[in-house]
Parts: structure tokens; sequence; C-alpha cells
């Protein structure tokens, strides 16, 4: 028998919780010391005794576990795995038959009804992220579904769940077959180079997949692109293969230089012609203004929080100021991508700091489109912070 633990919530947010809420946060639990083992499932009840829901409990960030049924009589067993994700490879079937795009998101978390584990899928390859202690616990429920619903090459894992959240190294293998890396996916046509066994970071953000596609086929063709924090260079090859007359990565990491050159010769591009650098993007704003150089294109997509020898980043904080430095060196009537995954605030807080950061400039803006997460990435009415991602394309007027 698996133990099961009562959970009681405040009643403030008993409502809360009736209608959907799936995160057990601390400061709705009253007894926070019932919580022992993780992995533990959970019966949540109000005050009163009501019956809430059933989950599990897993630290996470700030959460303490997550509602997984609001019926008293579902059990979370074998057949609720099986059932999860079932309905999630329904869900994703268009995605399966696209020969396209091979890499996209199967399961995502609390999206699909079971928060803390997410699924992707590389071409056969299946990778499962773990973001708690307790939902590992649900490790053989969740190969047994795999195992029973579909057909792998083989199934990789990254486990996030150490006391910072950030990745635990060690061999990312599950079963199957292994893998030799990197294997070639595709998006929209284009190719990926993907290594599963090589830290958490797989080679490509696949939730950016709609604003890639944008990139591509609408705002990079004849123009000069500069993509800051560029990683892997994704949306420099999606620039170039648009028409960009010459685009410019920018990143800090050292192995973005070669992951970069990589990506852009498994698509049959020259990478010579264009410029990789590996500096910190503060450093490169003062190097283009000295210099007096403008884009036609400006893309931002920073991490949430940053550090590097001079400066800490942060984008709660620094985002405006972040804008006012793509702003100056935007062309008139260039675009500018600016984009965060920063759950912390949404939609409409991120575009007060686009109207801010014109404002200090003196300038004028139009805004040209803007993406969240792609379908694959389900989320939940009742869980808005799940929907992280921000993307607004901007055309400068002036500024
Ligand atoms: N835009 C990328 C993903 C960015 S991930 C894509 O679409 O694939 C964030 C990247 O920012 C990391 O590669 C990290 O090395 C880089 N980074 C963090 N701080 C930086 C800084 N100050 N200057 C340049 N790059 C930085």
């Amino acid at each position: 028998m698996i133990s099961e633990t009562t959970v009681t919530i405040k009643s403030k947010f008993s409502n809360k919780f009736s209608s959907g809420y799936p995160l057990l946060f601390k400061d709705a639990i009253l007894n926070l010391q019932d919580l022992q083992e993780e992995g533990t499932l959970l019966k949540v009840i109000d005050d009163k005794g009501r019956f809430i829901g059933k989950g599990y409990y897993g630290e996470q960030n700030k959460g303490y576990g997550w509602i997984l049924t609001q019926k008293e009589h579902e059990a979370i067993d074998q057949d609720f795995f099986d059932r999860k994700i079932q309905d999630a490879l329904d869900f994703r079937s268009s995605f399966f038959n696209d020969p396209n795009t091979t890499a996209f998101r199967v399961f995502n978390g609390e999206g699909d009804g079971i928060g803390g584990f997410t699924i992707d899928y590389f071409d056969g390859y299946y990778v499962i992220n773990w973001y708690s202690e307790g939902i590992y616990t649900f490790k053989e429920n969740v190969l047994e579904s795999l195992d029973r619903l579909v057909e792998y090459k083989a199934i990789y894992q990254k486990k996030r769940f150490d006391q910072k959240g950030q990745y635990m190294d060690e061999d990312d293998f599950v079963t199957g077959e292994r893998g030799e890396f990197p294997i070639i996916v595709k998006e929209n046509g284009v190719n990926f180079s993907v290594y599963l066994n090589d830290g958490a970071m797989v080679g490509v953000f696949l939730d950016q997949r709609e604003v890639r596609k944008a990139i591509r086929d609408q705002y990079s063709n004849g123009k000069t692109v500069l993509n800051t924090f560029s990683y892997t260079g994704a949306f420099s090859v999606f620039a170039a293969l648009g028409g960009s007359s010459k685009t410019t990565s920018v990143d800090l990491a050292k192995r973005s230089l070669s992951k970069t050159i990589e990506q852009f010769s498994v698509n049959g591009i020259d990478y010579e012609a264009h410029d990789i650098r590996v500096m910190d993007v503060f450093n490169y704003f003062k190097y283009v203004k000295r210099n007096n150089l403008k884009f036609d294109m400006v893309i931002l997509d920073p991490p949430s929080f940053a550090r590097s020898k001079k400066h800490r980043f942060s984008v709660a904080k620094d985002y405006k100021d972040l804008l006012k430095e793509a702003i100056a060196i935007t062309e008139d009537n260039g675009t500018i991508v600016a984009s965060t995954n920063y759950a912390g605030f949404d939609m409409k807080k991120f575009k007060q700091f686009i109207v801010q950061a014109f404002k200090e400039m003196n300038g004028s803006y139009k805004l040209l489109n803007e993406f969240s997460l792609p379908k694959d990435f389900k989320t939940i009415k009742a869980f808005p912070e799940g929907d992280y991602l921000k993307v607004a394309i901007i055309k400068k007027i002036k500024g």
C-alpha cells in the first residue's frame, strides 16, 4: 500500500483549489509538517474537512506538490497514468503525422493533468524531465505507460530536482537502444542537431517553434539580424533561411560558437558568411554603439536570470533597459523580437515594459505580432502561470 497523507488548505484558498488550481503552494497549506516523504499521495481537504482533491507531495520551486484529480473516487494508479498520457498523445496526433516537424512536446505537466514532469519527442526518442523527487517516485508508472502506448527508439531523462531545481548530471539513458548523438530532428523542414545525453539543454528550445517560423517566413528577408542570448543560434538559422543578408549571434557561453556553427552546417548554410560572437551581450551593445552600427532586426531572448562578470540581469527588473538597448541599435522601421520565458509576469505587464521603454527613448512603435506557447505546450486556464512564454514582434517607427 502506498501511504496517503491528508493536507488541509487554509480557508481563504479553498475556492482557488476547488476551481481547479493544481499547485499546492506553501502559503496555502495548514499542516506542512505532515509532509514527510516525497511521492506520498495526498488527500487535500478544506479546513471544514470537505474533499478538494488528490495529489502527491513533491517540492519544486514554490510548490509542495500537485493536485491530480478533483474526483474523490478516482485512483492515482497505473490506469490513471495510462489515461493521461494517452490523452496527451492523442492531442498531439497532428504533430506525429507531420514529417516536417519531428521534435515537439508530448506531455506538458499540469497542462496534461499531471504536474511535475514533461515529455518531449525527438524523432523516435522520448525525453522525460522530472521536476521533483516526488514525481520521480512515479517513474515506473510513466515508463510503463510509454511502453504500452508508444513505440520508441529509446527513453532519456533529465532530473531537475536537487536543492536548486537544477539539472543533476548523470547518464541520462533510461531504456531502449542508446542513440548516437547528435541526431538530426526537423522543425518546419529545418534541421536541428540534438544531443540527448549532454546536459539539461539538448540544443533547441521547442517552445519557440512558431516564432522561428514567423522570423523565417515573414520578417527576415534581406534584413541584417542581431540575435542576442543566441545559445545554439536557432533564431539565426531560421533568419538565414528566410533570406537574411547577415546574422550576428551573441552568447556568453563558449560552447555556443561550435554549436551555432553546427546548426548552420546541418542546414547547408555557410557559417562563415555570418557573425558568431562569444561575448557578454551588454559589452556587445557598447561595441555596437561605439561603432554606430544598426540592425534591421534585433532579437532579445534572455534567460530569466543571468550573471556574468560585470552584469547581473533579471528579466523582472531589467527587461525595460534591455529593450532600450535594442531600440537604440535598431534601424527606423526595423523589427524587435522581444521574448521572455519568465513566469513571474504576464503579457499585459510585458507590454507595459515595451510602452515604457519606447517612451523613455522618445520613440514610437507598432506591435506587429505576439506569441505565447504553441499548442503542444498545453496549458490550462486554472493555472495561468503555466502559460509562461511571451513574445512580441515590434516595428520600431522611431526612437
Ligand atoms: N535564444 C536562445 C535561448 C537562450 S538561452 C534560443 O532561442 O535558442 C539563454 C542563453 O543566454 C544561454 O545560452 C546563455 O549562455 C546566454 N547568456 C546568459 N547571459 C548572457 C550574457 N550576459 N551575454 C550573452 N549571453 C548570455
